[in-house]
């Protein structure tokens, strides 16, 4: 285990820099905060922390508007006037903390404790998340609002647990640094994950080819040797096309998948469905290109595929994910340098995963009954292979319809408002029930509808142990540099003390915030303080794990044929299938619709809902920009910079964005980026129905038939411009 540590000097009175990690983003970059008179004044990069290397995003430099903006709920505060109304009185935390534990208290007495949820955001992170966890546990409650469980990170783990058992094409994973190969697959870490495009960066000094695939050209695409631009939500079909030419041409490593893999009779007769020629008319990609990338990726080994959420907002995630994955698995990409990395995070470190998945698994009888466990098994039940998740528009229709059971007290920990597709629904939902606390930053249009409202601290005022995501063998103390600012707490004592004041007991010997930095720490020999002095611990990467111990999988192998997928009735092979709304499956329908919408992207100044309130980054994406071809704009009588109405089938309504004309996209495609609101208005909705994309979007089935996702990509959308003043 190798270990460094970090002096902290100043020689300025009333001043020192501290070093701590940054929590805006899944990142997490070590980061140097110079405090003066007890306020942070200025934040840079750690250069000696492994993550980051010195780097930061332009989010994690903006931190101390962040803090210290006048707009921050700065005290506890009690809803005064009708819910939504936007009255607000200052209560005191032992007024706004007993009667959250007696409203609790009431929903268990009346509904019973399934009817509590919260809903998890980014405010706190992981230990937060923890925590919050162990208040379910306490309550015998099992339904944990995720809102994006369905189709962002769980999937992937679904996917490539049932195939590997292990997480090997998700974040942290691929060893870009070293790797030869790299294949960025729906996502754009520029903008969503920046530590992860440093690594790109120096795997393609050292050397690597990089090809990049996704409906937009992006900021990375510019770097690449390769670029393909597929029909969004096509993914799948591109993947088996892909596979088709590196298993008929030879090119697979035999080796490791005579030893390692099983199915693979399976997966190649599968394959033989998808030529290059059917999916080029699938996907829009020449055959040429398909055999050009299926060959480049196979024959610079080692290699690496990233892939994201451009593939999992569809209706066919899991099998997207599967397809895309076995490319690595049967080019022997796992678990080599510059390949595919198992987990490496330093041994005896506790990683939340593991806290969740068997410290604090509740009883099956209780599992199985959180909301969607009986639809998705994989997500929510007892066997779940993606943590403690409930099915999030199941939850949301629960609130709303009593079914399967009331869902009638919520304490939101993010802008649930913007994050679920169909926020009109949300909102409905939210304003029936009969408690809703909230833990947030700012006035959101969520807090806005909350009764109480619980302000937690900033990052920079909480001790935690944090485990960046962009790494596999990195942990850190995150060391608090400052007091909570103005009368806020942090995240992790709020719930300790509800647990309290609802007379629970936390299910572990961690129930206090100091325990739990311990209990992350002690397995490996040292104390929390003794953590914060090294600032992070690294572990030396090993390689081909799997010799010693096989995969963590049914038959001890790479599962080309999953055998956990056939126990519970899917398909064992990948299948490419078709959204329910394209020019595919609804022709009709997309002469009135003509446009392929995909939404969700990110943008590196703001991290889902947040940012918007901070002017150094609301300066540099002031507006929400459809992104639209130059040829369509013009057919259309539009403008760069005009604003355009964007409406989806279903009768959701309309939202609004201004037109970026850009050759980014194809001529039949639009990119709308989500989470838009205005904080600048005054009313309590704060604008958020006019430009947030999730407006228009479908919470309703179909569904992706393992993971429920949505089809929030590659959907039908019409466009046209905004003529009222
Ligand atoms: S990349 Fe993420 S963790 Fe790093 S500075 Fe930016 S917001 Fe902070």
């Amino acid at each position: 285990m190798k270990e460094k540590s970090v002096p902290f000097k100043s020689n300025i009175p009333n001043r020192k820099v501290v070093k701590t990690f940054c929590d805006r983003c899944h990142c997490e970059c070590g980061v140097l905060a110079t405090v003066e008179n007890g306020k942070v004044v200025k934040i840079e990069g750690d250069p000696d922390c492994p993550v980051n290397e010195g780097a930061m995003c332009p989010k994690g430099l903006a931190i101390t508007q962040f803090i210290y903006h006048p707009d921050r709920i700065k005290f506890p505060l009690k809803r005064i006037g009708q819910r939504g109304e936007g009255k607000w009185g200052r209560i005191s935390w032992d007024e706004a903390l007993d009667t959250t534990a007696a409203r609790f208290k009431e929903m268990i007495k009346t509904y019973g404790p399934e009817s509590i949820t919260w809903s998890w955001g980014d405010a706190s992170y992981h230990c937060h998340w923890i925590t919050k966890q162990g208040w379910l546990y306490a309550m015998n409650a099992p339904t944990h609002l995720h809102s994006d469980a369905h189709y962002c990170f769980h999937p992937v783990m679904i996917a490539n647990k049932v195939t590997f058992g292990d997480f090997l094409t998700s974040e942290g994973a691929p060893d870009y640094k070293n790797s030869k190969c790299i294949m960025l697959w729906g996502g754009n870490p520029v903008m969503s994950h920046p530590m992860a495009a440093k690594d790109i960066m120096i795997g393609r000094r050292n050397g690597a080819k990089l090809i990049v695939i996704d409906p937009r050209f992006t900021e990375i695409a510019a770097k690449a040797d390769l670029f393909l631009q597929p029909r969004p939500a096509t993914d799948d079909a591109l993947a088996l096309g892909m596979l088709h030419v590196i298993i008929n041409d030879e090119l697979y490593d035999k080796e490791f998948v005579s030893t390692w893999c099983v199915g693979f009779d399976e997966l190649r007769r599968r394959v033989q469905e998808y030529p290059p020629q059917r999916v080029s008319e699938i996907t829009w990609i020449s055959q040429e290109e398909v055999i050009h990338a299926a060959r480049m990726y196979a024959k610079t080994r080692p290699g690496t595929v990233h892939t994201r959420m451009g593939m999992l907002m569809n209706t066919n995630a899991i099998q997207t994910v599967r397809a895309i994955s076995l490319i690595p698995a049967i080019c022997g990409d796992l678990d080599v340098k510059g390949g595919h990395l198992m987990g490496n995070k330093p041994s005896g470190f506790k990683i939340s995963f593991d806290i969740i998945e068997k410290d604090l698994r509740q009883a099956p009888e209780i599992e199985d009954r959180r909301i969607g466990a009986k639809e998705f098994p994989l997500l929510c039940g007892s066997e779940s292979l993606a943590l403690n998740n409930s099915h999030p528009p199941s939850v949301i229709h629960a609130m709303i319809t009593g079914k399967p059971y009331p869902v009638r007290a919520l304490w939101a920990c993010n802008n649930l408002l913007l994050a679920m597709e169909d926020s009109k629904e949300t909102k409905h939902a939210l304003m029936g029930l009969d408690f809703l606390v909230g833990s947030d930053f700012f006035m959101t249009p969520t807090m806005e509808l909350c009764d109480i409202i619980l302000p937690p601290c900033s990052y920079l005022a909480r001790d935690e142990a944090c485990e960046p995501i962009c790494t596999s063998n990195v942990v850190g103390a995150r060391q608090k540099v400052i007091e909570p600012e103005y009368d806020t707490r942090d995240e992790r004592d709020i719930t300790y003390e509800v647990i309290k004041k609802m007379g629970l007991k936390f299910p572990a010997d961690w129930d206090t915030i100091e325990k739990q930095n311990q209990m992350r720490v002690k397995g490996m020999g040292i104390t929390f303080d003794e953590f914060k002095k090294k600032g992070y611990v690294i572990e030396p990467i090993r390689y081909k794990k799997y010799e010693q111990k096989g995969f963590d999988t049914p038959t001890g192998k790479v599962e080309l044929y999953s055998s956990i997928l056939e126990r519970f009735g899917y398909d064992p092979l990948p299948y490419y299938q078709e959204n329910p709304a394209t020019p595919i499956t609804a022709p009709d329908l997309s002469k009135e619709y003509p446009f392929i919408l995909i939404t969700g992207s990110r943008h590196v100044v703001y991290w889902h809902g947040m940012n918007k309130h901070i002017p150094w980054l609301r300066e540099i994406v002031p507006y929400p920009l459809l992104q639209i071809h130059p040829y369509t704009a013009t057919e259309l009588g539009i403008r760069n910079g005009d604003w355009v109405w964007i409406e989806a089938p279903e009768n959701r309504g309309r939202v609004k964005m201004k037109a970026e004309l850009t050759e980014a996209v194809n001529p039949q495609v639009v990119h709308a980026p989500s989470h838009w609101w205005y904080p600048e208005r005054k009313h309590p909705e704060h604008g958020c129905w006019e430009s947030n994309i999730n407006v228009i979007l479908p919470n309703d089935p179909p569904y992706d038939p393992i993971c429920g996702a949505t089809p929030l990509r590659g959907t039908l959308c019409k466009v046209y411009k905004v003529e009222e003043a």
